[in-house]
């Protein structure tokens, strides 16, 4: 996801779908299986994948992968509970 597309949108970076808005995203210092990962708690045009349970810097939650809906590339994470 990059910051480019306007004040307060994110997108996805490869497609350029927009994905979520800078206000959900909770934080971007979470390292994911392809690198920096965000934790975002509210997006759109995306795929959730099935809920996992991680041991993140908050402690023991679950959470779900979230994919770009249009090109599938996995771009963080959401919290499906807290
Ligand atoms: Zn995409």
């Amino acid at each position: 996801m990059d910051e480019l597309v306007g004040p307060r949108l994110y997108s996805c970076y490869k497609c350029r779908n927009h994905v979520c808005l800078h206000d959900d995203i909770i934080s971007k210092a979470f390292q994911g299986r392809h690198g920096r990962a965000f934790l975002i708690s509210l997006a759109m045009n995306i795929a959730v994948g099935p809920k996992e349970d991680r041991n993140l810097m908050t402690g023991l939650n679950t959470v779900a992968d979230i994919s770009c809906a249009d090109c599938s590339e996995v771009l963080g994470w959401k919290y499906e509970r807290a």
